[in-house]
């Protein structure tokens, strides 16, 4: 049961690791309007080794 917990506590932890980076790229892209870029992977979700 302890490694049940530790697993989904683990899971909670890395999630939550994971969302915050996520959600302050998300506020700054939502007060700004100007486009950042083909580098900018939020603007233009792909692969960095996928060009056009
Ligand atoms: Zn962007």
């Amino acid at each position: 049961m302890n490694t049940l917990l530790y697993v989904v506590s683990a899971l909670t932890v890395m999630f939550t690791v994971l969302a915050i980076p996520v959600a302050l790229a998300f506020a700054v892209h939502s007060r700004t309007e100007y486009d950042h870029g083909p580098d900018c992977w939020f603007c233009h979700p792909r692969l960095p080794r996928i060009r056009r």
